[in-house]
């Protein structure tokens, strides 16, 4: 393998920060659908989480092991990220770890307590020295550091984001992804979707003409590998077949269409909803013993337990249809406020305000802009109405959610039944 080119362009940057503006991915046209392995995988565990979080755009909770990763990631991506050796000491690698993980508060990344922060900080910090000790002497310059792409493939823009991507020579490649939690799993789709993307890049065999020097029609990926940095552990992979790829690209096809056909059926489980953000938004959420159907001895009595409560439900709701039926014919003889009185009851009439919010994607984009929708406590009208009172809610998002209100002037009835 031929030894990499020098080149003026900057070193890969974390997250593709500093890609080369023309490797940069192009803005496609609004039909074709933005699509990746954790879309894939959140709309596979539970079809409404998924709108949830990509569709209504509410924010899930920061997660420890996510900040934990990402810090853990940025100090290897700077270890890497230099055109040429020397490579820098492990006492700068850490300091950028560290500086990178004090960027957020411990709240801010998910801890409850600073304590548990300070202790992952000090595992992060024995994780990197083992692992620049285990390597020292040893660092090869990477090709690619933080490959973002998007690729277009069957009405579909695809993006992954490889930590680090090297030329093997003669057209191969090898991918390697970076594990920082407790164990390993070979997660094949993840594999099977950076393969597939990876080889229809043409981005990259401009890389690698650049980079290397090598004409190469086609890339074809020859290994791919997971590093376990707590462990310093390599899990190898090779390619998948053909085969194997286009049963999981038709896969990856079906779950596309459906979100593009809006099917988002909620797929409750222990499992999923266990680790959901969305428990308190979900009325499908898998709440433990409440929410399964009972096995027990009594299933019977439980069976007619349940007929009854539907039962009375049906009749309540009848009966709510006449309520407002009588009331609109009474305010409508009477439409002052004011007491009426009858043989049996007295009925004082009270006007009342009503509050509708019809644009629920517009009150959603609000929420989220000024961090409220934990505060709201759901996206019921009441809760959203006390939201506009409340002095701790800035005044920018009072008025933005003002805007999206339609208030009416309703009747409220107060019944006292005569002595
Ligand atoms: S609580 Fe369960 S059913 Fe509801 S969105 Fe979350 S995972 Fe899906």
């Amino acid at each position: 393998m031929k030894k990499p080119k020098k080149t003026e362009e900057p070193a890969p940057g974390l997250f593709g920060a500093a890609v080369s503006p023309a490797a940069l991915p192009q803005k496609k046209a609004k039909s074709v659908f933005s699509f990746s392995y954790s879309k894939l995988a959140l709309y596979e565990e539970c079809p409404l989480k998924y709108k949830f979080k990509y569709v209504d755009r509410i924010k899930e909770e920061p997660k420890t092991y996510f900040s934990f990763g990402h810090s853990i990631h940025h100090a290897l991506e700077f270890l890497y990220a230099v055109k040429a050796p020397p490579f820098p000491a492990a006492g700068s690698v850490l300091e950028e770890f560290k500086r990178d993980w004090n960027l957020k508060s411990y709240l801010e990344k998910g801890y409850r307590d600073p304590a548990k922060a300070d202790e992952d900080y000090q595992k992060g910090i024995e994780m990197l020295s083992a692992y620049y000790r285990h390597h020292d002497g040893r660092f090869k310059l990477p090709f690619l550091l933080e490959y973002v792409t998007d690729v277009e493939v069957d009405g579909l823009l695809v993006r992954i984001i490889a930590d680090k991507i090297e030329y093997l020579g003669h057209g191969e490649l090898a991918l390697v992804d970076y594990k920082t939690g407790k164990d390993v799993k070979r997660q094949p789709d993840q594999l099977h979707m950076y393969q597939k993307i990876c080889e229809l890049d043409p981005r990259l065999c401009e890389r690698v003409h650049e980079v290397y020097g090598d004409s190469v029609p086609a890339l074809r990926v020859k290994q791919m590998l997971y590093y376990h940095v707590p462990t310093l552990k390599e899990y190898a992979f090779d390619r998948a077949e053909d085969a194997e790829i286009s049963v999981f690209w038709e896969r990856a096809l079906g779950v596309a269409e459906n979100i593009r056909g809006r099917r988002f059926d909620p797929a409750p489980g222990e499992r999923q909803c266990a680790w959901c953000d969305y428990k308190k938004l979900c009325p499908h959420y898998y709440g433990g013993e409440n929410s399964r159907p009972s096995q027990s001895p009594e299933g019977d009595v439980v069976g007619e337990l349940a007929d009854r409560y539907g039962r009375l439900r049906e009749k309540i709701d009848g009966l709510n249809a006449q309520l407002d039926e009588v009331k609109a014919r009474l305010v409508s003889i009477s439409p002052a406020p004011g007491v009426l009185a009858g043989k049996e009851y007295e009925l004082e009439l009270r006007r009342a305000e009503k509050w509708e919010f019809k644009d629920r994607e517009a009150v959603i984009g609000v929420l989220n802009e000024f961090n409220l929708y934990q505060k709201a406590l759901g996206l019921t009208v009441k809760n959203i109405v006390a939201l506009l009172s409340d002095p701790a809610v800035p005044e920018a998002a009072r008025e933005k959610l003002l805007r999206h209100a339609e208030k009416s002037g309703v009747f409220d009835i107060n019944l006292r039944k005569k002595e």
